[in-house]
Formats: structure tokens, C-alpha cells, sequence
């Protein structure tokens, strides 16, 4: 089917449909799907009441997570109050598995198109209805069947409001390490994203394409303003009020780059682009200095270009081998087959630790030890790790990890590569100018050290302070916790993606963050990003850098959801919503 002849027309309009739609997902199924994957919680004494029929988004959300309540948050069968709730030991039971995911979308109070509270509604934002919905309870925050004016409808308990009683319970986020057990209030964060506020194509926007880029809270935005509104000098170099506190900035930042790391030293953090910029110095500066031909590089099959092209490149230019390692039908890297691949002609095993196509996450840990085993350097390339664990270089022993700042709420054209301090420092610069020199002659030039050596010229300044704002955000947070609500939404989100006829997820490792790969029968990957766009979703479709990978799964494009932080059980149930309706247009 090509784009020109897909019908767009039976994906709206359609509210005024009496009862179910063809193809919409049985209530009942999805009852049974959400009982499954959200058991009821005990309803606590004295609270007891009917629990109201589930359906997807159904139970508790995963926002639902770390409530001090002694439920095992390790356990994703366990049902969870709804963290807007917590600590009023009073768990209404029109939330705490009612079916109605107290993380639907939109619910910040007062939010309405064009930023005008409508009337009539309790609290509640008025909104255009997601057609075609009729009666399915689970659509919680797609509201839209027969009668069913849009968000107005939808019950206040979706919404912070100061009426909810039980709302000023929920604190803000404190700081520091107390935070890995405080609830995740959700829609707290979202409110934090202003990109999030608004609509398109007169739908609320679901951001669901993160692996390629995420948004950005205020506090980044602020920062970045703030730096050119009273700090922007260059760094370094100038004896003035401005540059001191420009430098203060950008040092800073590398501070918070180290710490979020736990990397050793400041001296490691070497600011860059991001991600494919880092590898490409690597290639071009330790890569030409140390390798020799008939070395062998070994990548992953998972590898983004990123991390395939530089190689390719430098084995050309050397007479080096490139090998690849294989992973299973799941997506997993194969560690036996890895493991026959390294000898000591491996000079560098370079590999993701979250695949960005499949969204596996690779032992690497486990694959670094193995390199270091036969003397061989390793690189972790972390683009899409940084925003959804904890990421901890020391324990992973790594020798350089690369990230991009737009990864992890931060701004583009900032990112990092760590490396070792004594290897960066024996490695020759990839670029020469200013900034990276200590002495100047006609006849000679001697380096700084690290980082300074590999930061010729004037830098991203501005932006670098403005990741040192999105690390601040994500650690007041708290990397545990983000991993945590993450993981609940990607079991969600997988489980209800399955449940769709004709649909195949690409990529079902055990380990996964953040990723839904998938190929809906009839479709054209990128005529169900088209339609998914038409409800505001935004996904991407294509082949996401990442053609070997794809391939070896017999695929040239996938439809690829990506998960963060801001992203909600209702934010899934749209999604699933939208393919059970092309699905059953087929
Ligand atoms: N590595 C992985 C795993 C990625 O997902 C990406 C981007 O999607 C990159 C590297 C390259 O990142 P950037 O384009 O920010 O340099």
C-alpha cells in the first residue's frame, strides 16, 4: 500500500459511531489482558467498594512504584496504589485497581487548547475527543464515542487539581537519594515539559520518539537562556567577571557529567557533539595511532551506523578486520559466538549497551571483562542507555563511553565521551587549534592533557551547561526510580502491543529498555507512523540507523514506539488504540 492510496478517513470522525467499533480490541480481552498484567491490589480496610471492571490501562499505572507500602516493587505482578495517593493511607478505590489509569495523559490541571480553562469541567481539562473509543473504559483519556464530549467527560480523579484532596499529599521532588524511594508522580513530570502541553493535529501530542530524541524540561530550556542572558564569554582564556563565570558554568557541567558517570575524574569528561562525534575521535585519534594492520576490531550486530561507519572506515584506511557479533532471534548479542571472536589480535570491541532498533540491553559488563581478558580496548556506546538507567562507568570498566546530550532531556550538539584518564592522555588529538595547546612554535606544539587536548577551538558552551541542567533534572529524580517506572511501562506497553492482530515486535530480549520495534501486517512501516501522527502520536518509521540489525530480522523499516520518562500507561493505550483500528482495517 502507498502512501497516496491509504485511507485516511476511518481514522476520524468516527465519535459519533454508536457501541463498539469493528476492530477495536473486545472489552473483555482486555479486561483479562489488564487483570493479568495489574492484579488487584487488597483493598485496604474500611475502603473496600466495588472494583470497577479493568480494561487496558487498567489497574494501577506504572507510575505506581516505590510507595514505601511494602509491596515488592521487583514484582510487576503487584498491584500499587497510585502514587497521587500516597501517604494518606487511603487508597480510593475508584484508583487503586479500578481499571482507570490514574497516569492517563493531559492532566494537568487547568491545561486546555489555547490555554483557556473550559467550562464545566471539574477540574478536568477540555480537549478534542479521541474518536471511535465507544465504551472501552480501558481508553482511558481517548474518550470519544457517541455523547462523549473529549476530556470533559473523563472523571476528575485524572487530574491534579487542589479540589482532590489527596493530591497535596504527593511531594515534590525532593533531593538526593531519599528520591530512590519516594513515589513517581508522572504527571508532575510531564508539566515539567512545556513541548508537552500542546497539540497536534487538534490531538494532545504523545511523544513517543525518544530513542531519536527527548524532549526538554524547563529547567534546560531556563539554563540555556540564563547562560546568554548573564554568562555568555568564552571559557578559559579571559581575565573578566564573564569569562570566570562562563567557565564556572562549563566546568561545572563536567563536574556533573563525572559524577552522573561516576567516572574518576573531571579530566575524562571530554565534551563533543555527541555520540557519533565521540566515536569518530576515537577512530581518528587513538584508532590511527594504535592499531596496525591485521588488527581486529569487533562491533554488534545491534550496532547503530554510528558505531559501524567509523570502524569501517578506519579498518579500510589500516588493513584492519572488522567482526561482527551475532545475537539470537531475540536480540540478544550471543556471548559463546563473542566470545570465539576474541583473540589477541582484538585490539577494540566497540558495542551499544542498549540497542537502539531492538531496545536490548547487552550484558556489558560482562562483554568488557571479556575484551580486557585478551588486552583489548573496550568502548560502550551509551546514546541510549544514559536516559533510562543508571549508568556507572568505574563498574563497567570500560575504557571510553560515549553519549549525546539530546539522549537524556539535554540540548543537541552537546555530548560526552569518557575515557580512562592515562589512555586519553597517550592518545593524540583528532583536531588542533586553539584551546587544546599549551605551547605554540612554528616548529612545535606540546598538548594539554585531557580533556583540554581533545577540545580544540571554541566549544558548545552554552549547551554543555545546559546538560549539566538535564543530569541535575534526572538525578532530583533519581536514574533508579526512572528506571523502574520505565520498566513497568515497557511490560505494559509490550503485553497490550501483542494483543494486536497482525502486529510483530522485533526485538523480545529479557533485557530491554525503553523500545518497541514492531511490523504491522498490511501496513507500510511508515504508513502507520502517517496514521499514528494523524492521533498526535509521534513515532518513528524507518530503519533507525540501524540497517544491519533490521535486517538480519528480515526487515528494511520497523514502526519503533520509544519510551522516557514523561510518557504514561495512557499515553500506550492511545497507541494500541490507534493499531487495533488499522489492524482491523485490514
Ligand atoms: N548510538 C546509538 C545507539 C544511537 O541510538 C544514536 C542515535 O540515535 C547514536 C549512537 C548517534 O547519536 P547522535 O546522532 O546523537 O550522535
Amino acid at each position: 500500500m502507498s502512501n497516496e492510496s491509504f485511507d485516511f478517513s476511518g481514522l476520524t470522525g468516527l465519535s459519533g459511531q454508536p457501541g463498539g467499533l469493528p476492530g477495536l480490541p473486545d472489552e473483555s480481552v482486555l479486561q483479562e489482558l489488564a487483570n493479568q498484567f495489574f492484579q488487584a491490589p487488597p483493598v485496604p480496610q474500611g475502603v473496600a467498594g466495588t472494583v470497577p471492571s479493568s480494561v487496558a490501562g487498567s489497574g494501577i499505572s506504572p507510575s505506581a512504584v516505590n510507595q514505601g507500602n511494602g509491596v515488592d516493587i521487583n514484582d510487576p505482578q503487584t498491584s500499587l496504589p497510585d502514587p497521587h495517593f500516597a501517604g494518606t493511607g487511603h487508597v480510593p478505590s475508584s484508583v487503586a485497581g479500578s481499571g482507570k489509569s490514574p497516569s492517563a495523559p493531559y492532566a494537568d490541571a487547568g491545561q486546555t487548547k489555547g490555554g483557556a480553562r473550559s467550562a464545566g469541567t471539574s477540574g478536568g481539562v477540555s480537549a478534542p475527543s479521541y474518536p471511535g473509543f465507544a465504551g472501552a473504559q480501558g481508553f482511558t483519556g481517548i474518550p470519544g464515542s457517541a455523547g462523549t464530549p473529549g476530556f470533559a467527560s473523563v472523571p476528575g480523579y485524572y487530574f491534579i487539581t487542589d479540589k482532590n484532596p489527596f493530591v497535596k499529599s504527593v511531594p515534590a521532588h525532593p533531593a538526593g537519594a531519599a528520591l530512590a524511594s519516594a513515589p513517581y508522580d508522572v504527571n508532575k513530570v510531564r508539566r515539567d515539559f512545556p513541548i508537552l502541553q500542546q497539540y497536534v493535529n487538534g490531538r494532545p501530542l504523545i511523544w513517543l520518539d525518544n530513542a531519536a530524541t527527548t524532549q526538554k524540561p524547563r529547567s534546560v530550556i531556563d539554563r540555556v537562556s540564563q547562560f546568554y542572558e548573564r554568562e555568555n564569554s568564552n571559557i578559559h582564556r579571559a581575565a573578566h567577571e564573564l569569562a570566570a563565570r562562563a567557565t564556572d558554568a562549563y566546568e561545572g557541567a563536567r563536574e556533573k557529567v563525572r559524577r552522573f558517570l561516576n567516572a574518576a575524574s573531571p579530566n575524562e569528561i571530554v565534551f563533543v557533539r555527541g555520540a557519533t562525534e565521540a566515536i569518530n575521535l576515537v577512530a581518528k585519534s587513538w584508532g590511527d595511532q594504535f592499531l596496525q594492520p591485521g588488527d581486529e576490531i569487533i562491533v554488534s550486530h545491534l550496532e547503530h551506523h554510528a558505531n559501524i561507519v567509523p570502524w569501517q572506515q578506519l579498518a579500510k584506511a589500516k588493513n584492519l578486520k572488522l567482526k561482527v557479533i551475532p545475537v539470537d532471534d531475540q536480540g540478544q548479542v550471543l556471548l559463546d559466538a563473542y566470545g570465539a571472536l576474541l583473540s589477541s589480535k582484538t585490539k577494540l570491541v566497540s558495542f551499544t549497551q542498549v540497542s537502539n532498533a531492538l531496545g536490548t540491553i547487552t550484558p556489558a559488563q560482562k562483554m568488557v571483562a571479556m575484551a580486557h581478558a585478551v588486552g583489548a580496548k573496550t568502548l560502550v556506546d551509551g546514546a541510549q542507555a544514559v536516559s533510562h538507567m543508571p549508568v556507572d562507568v568505574t563498574a563497567l570498566d570500560c575504557d571510553w563511553y560515549v553519549f549525546s546530550g539530546h539522549k537524556v532531556f539535554g540540548p543537541t550538539g552537546i555530548g560526552v565521551l569518557y575515557g580512562k584518564e592515562d589512555l586519553l592522555n597517550e592518545t593524540q588529538p583528532w583536531q588542533g587549534g586553539g584551546n587544546m595547546i599549551r605551547d605554540v612554535t612554528f616548529e612545535h606544539t606540546t598538548y594539554h592533557n585531557a580533556p583540554g587536548r581533545f577540545e580544540a577551538g571554541t566549544g558548545n558552551i552554552a549547551d554543555a551547561v545546559g546538560l549539566g541542567a538535564a543530569i541535575d533534572y534526572v538525578t532530583a529524580i533519581g536514574m533508579p526510580l526512572i528506571s523502574q517506572y520505565e520498566h513497568y511501562l515497557l511490560e505494559y506497553a509490550s503485553r497490550l502491543l501483542t494483543g494486536v492482530p497482525g502486529l510483530r515486535i522485533i526485538g523480545t530480549a529479557a533485557d530491554k529498555a525503553g523500545v518497541l520495534s514492531f511490523i504491522l501486517d498490511g501496513y507500510k512501516t511508515e504508513e502507520v507512523g502517517a496514521a499514528l501522527n494523524q492521533w498526535g502520536i509521534a513515532v518513528r518509521s524507518g530503519h533507525h540507523c540501524a540497517q544491519p540489525i533490521l535486517r538480519r530480522f528480515g526487515q528494511e523499516s520497523t514502526v519503533r514506539p520509544s519510551l522516557a520518562l514523561y510518557n504514561t500507561c495512557g499515553d500506550i493505550d492511545a497507541l494500541v488504540a490507534v493499531l487495533h483500528r488499522l489492524s482491523s482495517n485490514k
